[in-house]
């Protein structure tokens, strides 16, 4: 009889502990801890410069114990924009203002990171080529060169070349006043103006982008011709008789 009762109470107790033993690993199972779950962004390239980390999606949040194994931080490897490589051209090279031409191309492309393009310095020189040299010679020079090539084109019968001098349309005022002129019939007029009589300048006077140059051509009138810039070059737009 006491045998029996106490092996009925050592079963009652292992039950009790039994119990015990298993409500505690429940709770010790669903407790809440702080776990963190998100993703990294890491530059892999060995030579970047400053905090390696691009983006940090990082955030701790409470899970029971049990689930805590399902969360972790990710890292996911890229080349950062800083580190890729970009192409750069670097040297020297001289171009052409007037026609663009390169005249000397000594620079070559460079694959190089971002990071450091800045250091790669492309120098462009400019230098008149040989045949804007050439058109600035024949066609360009100062208000007053500009009208003594347009009369010695007039003069020698180059009436193409002496148009070159000269603008689309021509004003001339006259005493009959104002009279406008096709530019191939101003070189025509000039021709019966110019061709025998020799010719002297007497005055240049340059404001801005307009010019008057004062022709004694020996004639009864002297003529002021009025020139105008345009593209960097002195055009005849007009002649005053005087
Ligand atoms: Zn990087
Ligand atoms: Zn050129």
């Amino acid at each position: 009889m006491k045998r029996r009762t106490l092996w009925i109470l050592g079963v009652v107790l292992v039950c009790v502990l039994a119990g015990i033993g298993t409500c505690g690993l429940y709770i010790y199972r669903s407790w809440p801890i702080s776990v963190k779950k998100g993703e990294r962004i890491i530059c892999s390239d060995p030579k970047h410069q400053g905090n390696r980390i691009l983006e940090n999606n990082i955030e701790t949040i409470e899970v029971p114990r049990s689930k805590a194994g399902k969360y972790r931080i990710v890292e996911k490897k890229v080349v950062c924009t800083d580190c890729k490589p970009v192409k750069v051209q670097c040297g020297e090279k001289v171009v052409c203002p007037d026609c663009g031409e390169v005249l000397q191309d000594a620079t070559e492309f460079v694959s190089v990171p971002k990071r450091e393009a800045s250091q790669y310095k492309l120098i462009v020189k400019q230098k008149i080529c040989r045949d804007c040299n050439e058109q600035r010679q024949t066609f360009g020079g100062s208000p007053k060169e500009i009208v003594i090539k347009f009369i010695n084109s007039v003069k020698q019968g180059r009436l193409s070349r002496a148009q070159e001098y000269v603008k689309e349309t021509v004003m001339l005022y006259g005493d009959l006043g104002l009279t406008r002129f096709g530019k191939d019939e101003f070189a025509q007029v000039c021709v019966s103006e110019f061709a025998n009589t020799k010719i002297e300048i007497k005055k240049e006077k340059i404001i801005g982008s307009t010019a008057e140059v004062l022709i004694r051509n020996f004639t009864v009138n002297d003529w002021n011709f009025l020139l105008l810039k345009e593209y960097g070059y002195w055009r005849i737009s007009g002649v005053r008789l005087e």
